[in-house]
């Protein structure tokens, strides 16, 4: 099932994609408020055109920061290393948290943020989202705390990124939490997840993998992170990007006002993006 938020005559409402249309929950809840529930409600019976609506990032604001997995990918951790020898990881995963005030939807834009950095790049990743409060979790429970998948753009000004020691910064502007288009429920996919994700920069593609190239899974990170911490239900995970990122060119490819970055998982949708 394809969940998603959007615009419709001025007013946020969240509902499913069906191939009959759009159909909204009955009494409009958020989408985030059902995800933490983890029930779908019933819908109102009417079906909405696409063309009717404005899509808006599926959890437009998140509660509480993004929980990021940094270097989860062996390519990506090689080109980072490359980039800079901070970046390294050991035998641990990385792990970091990404402001959102406001999550960026589909076709919105990316501010360049200029006056602070010109080392603008992008991260193409497959998230989760938990659908239910993770303790203490096995390995084998892991797997039912996972409500669904969305992609997210792990936006990152490398420069901030790289100089305040940690990436939390550098992460956490405005407008770089690109996300969406939908959250499809975990039913859809295999677990673990073989989710297939590639980056386009206007038409030029950059990245190219596959979640089933994680080197820490899902489990691997609910089991860890639960032990000593409560992740509550809403909270999103985004688990890593493949190589290919601007930083992993030589000579780096940053972004510019006006790049389009296109995101694409298969089973999720795309999430295109321009900077400005
Ligand atoms: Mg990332």
């Amino acid at each position: 099932m394809k969940l998603i938020t959007f615009l419709h005559a001025g007013k946020e409402r969240a509902g499913v994609l069906s191939d009959k249309g759009i159909l909204p929950f009955r009494g409009d809840p958020s989408l985030l408020s059902v995800i933490k529930a983890g029930v779908i409600p019933s819908f109102t019976g009417e079906a909405l055109s696409p063309e009717d609506v404005r899509l808006l990032a599926p959890v437009p604001r998140p509660e509480g920061d993004i929980i990021c997995l940094g270097m989860n990918f062996t390519d990506h951790t090689e080109e980072a290393a490359r980039f800079d020898p901070v970046m390294l990881r050991e035998n641990k995963a990385v792990y970091f948290s990404k402001r959102t005030v406001e999550a960026t939807p589909p076709g919105g834009k990316i501010p360049a943020h200029r006056d602070l950095t010109r080392m603008l790049d992008y991260e193409a990743e497959v998230a989760f989202i938990l659908g239910r409060d993770a303790a203490g979790v096995s390995p084998e429970e892991a797997r039912d705390c996972v409500f669904g998948y969305t992609i997210l753009n792990d936006v990152s000004a490398r420069d901030l990124q790289t100089a305040h020691k940690q990436f939390y910064f550098g992460k956490s502007l405005d407008g770089f939490t690109p996300m969406g288009p939908c959250v499809v429920t975990a039913d859809e996919f295999a677990y673990p997840p073989d989710i297939p994700i590639r980056c386009y920069v206007n038409g030029e593609k950059r990245q190219d993998g596959s979640t089933h190239q994680w080197v820490f899974s899902i489990s691997d990170v609910l089991c860890e992170l639960s032990r000593g911490m409560t992740l509550k239900s809403g909270t999103i995970i985004s688990m890593g990007t493949p190589a290919g990122v601007g930083m992993g060119f030589s000579p780096p490819k940053y972004l510019q006002p006006g790049d389009t970055v296109r995101c694409e998982a298969d089973g999720i949708g795309v999430l295109e993006n321009t900077v400005e």
